[in-house]
C-alpha cells in the first residue's frame, strides 16, 4: 500500500493535487470467490478486511448496489461508545471501541477518531438507577463509565437546560463515558475500501445481489446485475435490507426496517464539546468540525425501505432540542436526511448462522451500529472462516428468539426504538 503521509502530501501539493494515486481498484467479478460479502457499508468491508487480514481469505469480493458507504454508514450521526448493559453487549461493543482507538495508524487513514465523551442524560429517578445500573455493569466488564449529577453535567455542557422549574423533563444527571466520541463515516468506508483492496479483495460498486442460489440446503453462490457468481460462503451484511436478502434464500429474520432521521443545523462557533444524548425525550447532539450541530432522534413508527421519514419525528425532536438547548431556538436548519435501519425486538444485532450451510447474516443493529462497525466486522469474519461464532458473537445468534435467550439493549440505545 503506498502511504499518505506529510511527504506525499507535499509531493502532491507541488503538482497541484493532480497525481494522486487510485485509492482502490474498480474490478469487474470473478467467475468465483472463496466467499462473497453483499453489502459495501462499514460491517461488510471490515468484515472482509478482518477475513483477509485475520484468517488469510483473500480470494473474496464485497458487492456493493449502489456506491461505498451509501447506506446507514454515510448517513449516522457518527457517535461511538461502548456503555451497554448486558456482558455479551459489553464485550462486542468494547472489542469495537477498542479497534477504533488503532485503526487509524493500522490502515493509514485518518478516521477522525474523536474521543470527546458521551453523555446519557437522566430525567427521573428512575433514569438516574437504571444509570447507576448500567455504569456499575460497565465497571465490572471493563468498560469506563462515572455517574454525573446535574451540576457536573452543567459544567460539561453549559448550553443545556439544567433549571428544574421550566423543563417538563429536567436534568437530574447522567451516565458518562470518557472514551465514547464520534469518528468521521466516510473515512471508515474509504480507508477499509482502500485496505482490502490492498489485501487482494475486489470490492465491486454498482451490482446488486438478486438471488442467492442453493443447492442440497448449501448456498453454491449469488445472482447479481453483473452474472452469477459462484462461491460456497455469503456474508449478508445489508442492514435494512437484510430481510430483502433473507427471503432470497427463503428465511425470516426477526427483523423490522425503520426510517432513521437526523439533521444538522447551520455551522455556527464551538458551543459544545462532548455528545449529549437523552433517551427519554429522544434527541441527541454533537457539535461537527464544520461548525454545524448533529441532532439525532428516535425511528419513525412504521415499517418501510424508503430512506425518508415523516416531519412529525422532526418537529418532535427539534421541540425537546429547543427545551434542552435554548440557545438554538433560532439556528436554521442546514439539511436532512433518513437511512433504513434494521431493528431486532431486543435491541441487540444479528451475527448468525442460518439454516443455509454457507450464508451468514450480520444485521440487526439497528440505529446504533455504527460504533460497533469494526467489532462486528472483526466477529463475522471469524463466524465465516471458521463456520462457527466466536465467543463474542455467540450469544447474538437468531437462536436466542427461540430459547429466550434475548439481549435487551433498549435502555442503552441512544433513542428509542
Ligand atoms: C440517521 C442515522 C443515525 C445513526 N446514528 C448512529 C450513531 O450515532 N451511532 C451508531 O452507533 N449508529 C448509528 N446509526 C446506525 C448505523 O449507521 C448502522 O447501524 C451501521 O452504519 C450499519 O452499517 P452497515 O454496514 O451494516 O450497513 P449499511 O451502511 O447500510 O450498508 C449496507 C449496504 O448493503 C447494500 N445492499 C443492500 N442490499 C443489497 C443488495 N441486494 N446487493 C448489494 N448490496 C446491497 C446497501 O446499498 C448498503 O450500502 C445511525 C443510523 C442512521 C440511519
Amino acid at each position: 500500500m503506498r502511504k499518505y503521509s506529510i511527504f506525499s502530501l507535499a509531493r502532491n501539493a507541488l503538482s497541484h493535487h493532480e497525481n494522486w494515486w487510485q485509492a482502490w481498484r474498480s474490478p469487474e467479478p470473478k467467475k468465483r470467490y472463496d466467499a462473497v460479502i453483499i453489502g459495501g457499508g462499514g460491517h461488510g468491508l471490515s468484515t472482509a478486511y478482518y477475513l483477509a487480514k485475520e484468517h488469510g481469505m483473500t480470494n473474496i469480493a464485497v458487492i456493493e448496489k449502489g456506491w461505498l458507504g451509501g447506506g446507514n454508514t454515510g448517513r449516522n450521526t457518527t457517535i461511538i461508545r461502548s456503555n451497554y448493559l448486558w456482558t455479551a453487549s459489553a464485550g462486542i461493543y468494547e472489542k469495537g471501541l477498542k479497534l477504533w482507538e488503532g485503526i487509524t495508524q493500522e490502515v493509514n487513514f485518518n478516521m477522525m477518531l474523536s474521543q470527546r465523551g458521551v453523555l446519557n442524560l437522566g430525567h427521573n429517578l428512575q433514569d438516574m438507577r437504571t444509570i447507576e445500573r448500567r455504569v456499575n455493569a460497565n465497571r465490572l466488564n471493563g468498560v469506563d463509565g462515572v455517574v454525573l449529577n446535574a451540576q457536573q453535567v452543567k459544567e460539561m455542557v453549559p448550553i443545556i437546560n439544567t433549571s428544574e422549574t421550566n423543563t417538563r423533563f429536567p436534568v437530574l444527571g447522567s451516565s458518562y463515558q470518557p472514551r465514547g466520541g464520534i469518528a468521521r463515516h466516510d473515512a471508515l468506508a474509504w480507508g477499509m475500501a482502500r485496505a482490502c483492496d490492498d489485501l487482494g479483495i475486489d470490492v465491486i460498486q454498482q451490482c446488486e445481489v438478486t438471488g442467492i442460489r442453493r443447492e442440497d440446503g448449501q448456498v453454491t453462490g449469488v445472482d447479481t446485475t453483473k452474472g452469477f457468481i459462484e462461491t460456497n460462503k455469503v456474508g449478508a451484511v445489508t442492514a435494512g435490507n437484510s430481510g430483502v436478502i433473507a427471503d432470497m434464500a427463503g428465511i425470516r429474520l426477526p427483523v423490522q426496517s425503520r426510517p432513521l432521521q437526523a439533521l444538522v443545523s447551520e455551522p455556527i462557533k464551538p458551543v459544545i464539546d462532548t455528545v449529549v444524548m437523552s433517551g427519554a425525550v429522544h434527541v441527541y447532539i454533537s457539535q461537527s468540525d464544520k461548525g454545524e450541530l448533529v441532532i439525532g432522534a428516535g425511528v419513525d413508527k412504521y415499517n418501510g425501505y424508503g430512506q425518508k421519514g415523516s416531519i412529525s419525528v422532526i418537529e418532535e425532536q427539534l421541540a425537546a432540542l429547543v427545551e434542552l438547548y435554548p440557545i438554538v431556538s433560532r439556528l436554521r436548519l442546514l439539511r436532512h436526511w433518513a437511512g433504513c435501519v434494521d431493528v431486532c425486538p431486543d435491541a441487540s444485532p444479528l451475527l448468525t448462522k442460518t439454516p443455509v450451510d454457507g450464508l451468514y447474516f450480520n444485521c440487526g443493529w439497528g440505529t446504533g451500529g455504527w460504533k460497533a462497525t469494526l467489532g462486528s466486522g472483526w466477529c463475522f469474519a471469524h463466524t465465516i472462516a471458521n463456520d462457527e461464532p466466536h465467543p463474542l458473537n455467540e450469544a447474538f445468534s437468531m437462536k436466542r428468539f427461540e430459547t429466550g435467550a434475548v439481549i435487551d439493549e433498549h435502555g442503552a440505545a441512544g433513542v428509542a426504538h
